[in-house]
């Protein structure tokens, strides 16, 4: 496809340029590298010389296609809440659920906490980004701006992260394979809708380009302001120049470093993020203080005519391995241990690189490494969620009378809050740190 396409030769490093009008220029949110960019044809996508990462990139009739998935989408979301979605039939006894009453059967089985969670990472982030860029979209389409848009796109864009349908969705797959041995499964339309639904939120994700949203919002509401004087510097990062790149629209502008609103979407700019190192590793201590009840707790507890026993998130590892199940055995331990405890090295990994840099300058390699470590960890981070996921299914689901039902135990909610932490921990992280040293005078002369 042609959306494949290297866009390097649409970039021209602003060291080149004598001067820039401020709506064209682009820093890299992961090294701050500074360029100018060329309007994009449809396609077409532009990404960092230095670290590789996505700097722009524009669809074809991406408004267009965005607003026709959402639209889908949001028909989806209701049915897929609304119809019912699963039924387990085992002994005479049958218990159909719907994901909305599922939350609300999670919290009278004892999880209050977990079906909190679970109704804002299912229900109530994803019905936000739907309707919230629905509502910026629509009048789009026809050149306008709806009343508040700036305000909204903001609240959109900070929320995308903690919507993790398809993250539920692989929860629910893996809950089947237990089930399939238990009962007899009949699918209802909510399960099929949901089914549509995660590709449907990627595609309308895939297809927005926020740089060109953001162009967009401020072209129908005439917002546009004049291009800002940049100072000169032979330093290519943005922050050299006194320029932050905004964190939720991607435009750059100049900045006094206290807190000045972005010009086009009015969030607050910075150079760095503030005492970003300090907060990622208090954040990641306590998920690792978390992490510990996670495992020792029980994570589940099943009662029926065969008795009670309780399972904590590797004793459910080790009993679907006994029972032959190795591929929830292994997507759960993936999912459980390995990527969580994988996420608080690197997070720990990181704070101490990114310091110890402070008397050790990386070079451009090790910044590289280090960037790559962080993008992986913010990759990853939420399908660790699933075995959370996969416990609300089996709660909600198995609530067979005196033949079988399962309780969500402690260790539920303390392994979501490792994962909400951890997350946290990266969204607080500021990989351009390490490429401040590579990029200070001394470095940069040759
Ligand atoms: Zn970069
Ligand atoms: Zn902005």
């Amino acid at each position: 496809m042609r959306a494949r396409c290297a866009s390097i030769a649409y970039l021209e490093p602003l060291m080149k340029s004598a001067r820039y009008a401020s709506p064209r220029l682009v820093a890299c949110h992961e090294c701050d590298a500074l360029y100018q960019l060329r309007p994009l044809r449809s396609g077409e996508h532009s990404d960092c010389e230095r670290c590789g990462s996505r700097l722009a990139g524009r669809q074809k009739n991406g408004v267009q296609r965005a607003s026709a998935f959402l639209l889908g989408g949001v028909m989806l979301f209701f049915v897929a809440n609304f119809f019912p979605f699963l039924s387990v039939k085992a002994a005479g006894q049958e218990n159909t659920i719907q994901l909305w009453t599922a939350v609300s059967t999670l919290a009278e089985g004892g999880g209050l906490g977990v079906a909190v969670a679970i109704a804002f990472f299912l229900l109530l982030a994803p019905l936000i980004f739907v309707l919230g860029n629905l509502y910026i979209l629509l009048p789009l389409l026809v050149g306008r701006s709806a009343p508040g848009s700036a305000r909204i796109a903001r609240f959109v864009t900070a929320i995308e992260e903690w919507a993790m349908v398809e993250v539920f969705f692989v929860g629910v797959l893996v809950s089947l394979l237990k089930l399939s041995a238990l009962a007899k499964l009949e699918f209802g339309a909510g399960f099929w809708a949901l089914l549509i639904f995660v590709p449907c939120i990627a595609a309308a994700r895939s297809t927005l380009d926020r740089h060109e949203l953001w162009a967009r919002l401020a072209a129908a509401s005439r917002t546009s302001r004049p291009p800002a004087e940049v100072p000169h510097s032979n330093l290519p990062s943005a922050a050299a120049r006194r320029l932050a790149c905004c964190h939720t629209c991607g435009s750059v502008a100049p900045t006094s470093g206290h807190h000045d609103p972005c010009p086009r979407c009015r969030a607050p700019l910075h150079l760095r993020k503030p005492d970003s190192i300090t907060r990622t590793f208090a954040l990641t201590f306590a998920s690792l203080l978390l992490y510990f009840p996670a495992n020792l707790l029980p994570i589940m507890a099943i009662g029926g005519i065969q008795g009670n026993k309780v399972n904590t998130i590797l004793g459910g590892v080790i009993t679907f391995w006994h029972h032959g199940s190795y591929l929830v055995a292994g997507i759960i331990f993936t999912a459980s241990v390995l990527i969580p405890v994988a996420k608080l090295i690197a997070l720990f990994w990181l704070c101490y690189t990114t310091r110890a840099q402070r008397t050790l300058p990386p070079t451009q390699a090790d910044a590289l490494t280090a960037t790559k470590v962080y993008r992986l960890t913010e990759l990853v981070g939420r399908w660790s969620m699933v075995d959370v996921f996969v416990v609300a299914v089996l709660v909600a689901a198995v609530q067979l009378g005196g033949l079988m039902q399962i309780r969500p135990g402690g260790a539920a909610l303390a392994f979501a809050g490792v994962v909400v932490l951890t997350m946290l921990a990266a969204l607080s992280y500021d990989p351009r740190l390490v490429w401040d040293r590579t990029t200070a005078p001394e470095n940069s002369s040759t």
